[in-house]
């Protein structure tokens, strides 16, 4: 893997008016760059500060003497850093032109600006940190309810590649004992230690089905589930929306690039992050204009994790609410009676038995009642009851789950191989397979192709 030499500096707070700002420079000319800059009120100079000290003074810009921003300066030398280099940090007033301005002398004085994810790329690359810890930096940063923070963070501490490396341990140590079990020159395989090894192979699958079992729920706490709520006009889809998001803490308002037909908002449920869509458009039209909406609808509903159907209980069922149901083809569901506070004209024997369903949900959108038992319902659907422990090691990447369904699939070759087909050249690369799946997710045996597409996904400064 290429590490490269370099020194490194990028703005590292958000955009944005702040109280401070920081910039950050790592890499061997950290603290020469910082000399260039740098004046303290005191006396010395960077280079000669000792590691782990903060120093009061100026950032002025070299070639004109020009004084640019009062700032603190902090001076970490390596190896006990974060990328393991020379970092030094220089927090300086919080204005976007202040901190702009100390970039552009920084990077003046010998230092290229970061890429994306490059400072955490470094603490990676020097081996500081492994991939799911890397990864999980961006977690923590991103996480945005409780429950996603605790895990990011369980993540970020080792637990998860602990688990992971244990697992490719085990396989290589399979893979090892498979090829003594093997006598290559008779072709001849003994028995009991082929038995053995075959045993242990399914051990192993076990650990990794386990594992692989908390994906959906953990990619889900962490990104957040997705509720489509449908329905015919004027039942109160909007109201209900509007209702869920006054009761819930809302996270999210507006989720960027939403249109005017897909209306998303993202609230708190049960401690995770729940995106709602009213999904107007679902509804058929032969206005043209409306059609790309409604392409956008039922694209959000393919996507969906759970539908909330809602009915007018102050108007019959019709056969409209039927055909809208209909349209749901099969996906998870909560029917919801809304409009509980008129007098009742729906026939609920007949909703559930056309919806299938034996449990139909009283809510007044427009009073806020009957929310709470929603609410329950959608964490219940979601989460099939309990929402999952924090303390339990979930997975909660796609990348880590295809990684591992990968692996599951070489050991399965494996178990597949017909007893006298099994030679060593079949064994070690099906084990050698899984093995290197694994290693992908800690980020041994990785590709700088794919590494680069992992951090791309930070912004610069981290
Ligand atoms: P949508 O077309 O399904 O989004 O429906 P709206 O949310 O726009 O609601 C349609 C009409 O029903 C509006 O006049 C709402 O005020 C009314 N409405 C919505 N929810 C309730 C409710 O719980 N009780 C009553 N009485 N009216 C409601």
């Amino acid at each position: 893997m290429e590490r490269k030499n370099d020194t490194i500096a990028a703005i590292s707070t958000p955009i944005g008016v702040g109280g401070i700002g920081i910039v950050r420079l790592s890499g061997p000319e950290a603290l020469a760059c910082a000399d260039k800059v740098f004046e303290p009120f005191k006396e010395g100079r960077p280079s000669f500060y000792e590691s782990h000290t903060v120093h009061y003074g100026r950032i002025k810009d070299p070639s004109s003497g020009k004084m640019i921003d009062e700032v603190l300066l902090t001076v970490m030398r390596s190896p006990a850093t974060y990328t393991s280099e020379d970092i030094v940090e220089v927090s300086c007033h919080g204005g976007r032109a202040c901190l702009k301005k100390v970039l552009e002398v920084v990077l003046s004085s010998g230092a290229r600006l970061a890429e994306p994810g490059e400072f955490t790329k470094r603490a990676f690359l020097s081996g500081r940190i492994d991939l799911t810890q890397a990864e999980a930096v961006l977690e923590v940063i991103l996480a945005e309810t409780d429950k996603a923070q605790r895990i990011a963070l369980d993540h970020l501490e080792g637990s998860f590649s602990v688990k992971i490396r244990l697992l490719r341990e085990e396989v290589i140590d399979i893979l090892s004992s498979a090829e003594l079990a093997i006598d290559f020159s008779s072709e001849d395989v003994e028995f009991t230690s082929l038995e053995k090894m075959l045993g242990r192979v399914k051990e192993l699958q076990k650990r990794i089905r386990k594992i692989l079992s908390t994906a959906d729920k953990g990619i889900m706490l962490k990104e957040g589930a997705s509720i489509v709520i449908c329905g015919k006009p004027n039942v109160g889809k909007s109201s209900l929306m509007n209702s869920l998001l006054r009761h819930e803490r809302v996270i999210v308002t507006p989720v960027a690039g939403t249109t005017r037909d897909v209306i998303e908002e993202s609230i708190n449920i049960a401690g995770v992050k729940v995106r709602l869509s009213d999904t107007a458009g679902i509804i058929e039209t032969s206005d043209s204009v409306e059609k790309e909406g409604i392409k956008r609808s039922k694209e959000k509903l393919q996507r969906a994790d759970l539908v909330i159907f809602v009915l007018d209980s102050s108007v019959p069922f019709s056969s409209k609410d039927k055909e809208i149901y209909e349209r749901l083809e099969g996906k998870k569901s909560i029917a919801v009676a809304n409009k509980s506070d008129l007098a009742s004209r729906i026939d609920y024997e007949k909703v559930k038995e056309t919806l299938g369903t034996d449990d139909v949900i009283n809510i007044s959108a427009l009073k806020s009642e009957g929310l709470e038992k929603l609410e329950d319902r959608v964490a219940k659907e979601l989460f099939s009851g309990a929402v999952p422990e924090t303390d339990q090691t979930l997975v909660t990447s796609a990348r880590h789950k295809e990684c591992l369904a990968s692996a599951l699939q070489s050991l399965e070759r494996v178990l597949n191989l017909k007893k006298k087909e099994i030679n060593a050249e079949l064994l070690s690369s099906d084990l050698t397979e899984a093995a290197h799946q694994l290693g992908l997710i800690i980020g041994e045996s990785i590709q700088d192709d794919v590494l680069d597409r992992i951090f791309s996904n930070f912004c610069i400064g981290k």
